[in-house]
């Protein structure tokens, strides 16, 4: 049996979540389809070094904030990938409050902290939140897909290191 992982994909309104999701899963990108409404969950399967995973994505509605940590919605997740919007310096912000509420919570999970829209900043350098390690915050851009497979590649990759 191909071993599977639940991933939450959090982070606050319009960041990005579907459309990550969206163009992992089915390589588009839509600006018509409704907005998340509790959770939708799509899945994606992958190879790795360490061999097949299916990743089961969880895709939030933004509006739980730190809240979705006391909701059944996170029970047996292995991962999180959280998301801010490279032209919204606020939802970095938002982003680095999930993190810490994520690692508090469920320690030992794989965690990916992501900037999406990166098409619409061009090479614009992020004010990165104290707390977050600027190195480990990946790029991605769910428009033109850049940075999109290798994202979700360095997550299952994460999470199979972990044995989760
Ligand atoms: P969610 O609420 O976090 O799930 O965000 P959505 O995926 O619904 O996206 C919110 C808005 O941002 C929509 O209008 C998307 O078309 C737009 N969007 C999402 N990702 C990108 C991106 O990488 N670049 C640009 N330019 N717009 C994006």
């Amino acid at each position: 049996m191909i071993a599977s992982a639940k991933v939450m994909l959090l982070g606050d309104i319009g960041v990005g979540k579907s459309s990550l999701a969206r163009r992992l899963v089915f390589d588009r990108f839509e600006t018509d389809y409704k907005t998340t409404i509790g959770v939708d969950v799509l899945t994606y399967e992958m190879a790795t070094a360490l061999g097949p995973l299916k990743l089961i994505l969880w895709d939030t509605d933004g509006d739980f904030g730190a809240s979705i940590f006391e909701t059944v919605y996170m029970r047996g997740a292995s991962a999180a990938v959280i998301v801010a919007d490279a032209s919204r310096p606020a939802t970095l912000v938002k982003l680095a409050g999930l993190a810490r509420g994520f690692t508090d919570r469920l320690p030992g999970r794989e965690l990916t902290a992501v900037i999406n829209k990166i098409d619409l900043v061009g090479d614009a350098r992020l004010a990165i939140p104290p707390e977050m390690e600027a190195g480990a915050i990946l790029r991605t851009s769910a428009r033109t897909g850049e940075g999109v497979v290798e994202m979700f590649a360095s997550l299952g990759a994460g999470i199979l290191r972990r044995g989760l």
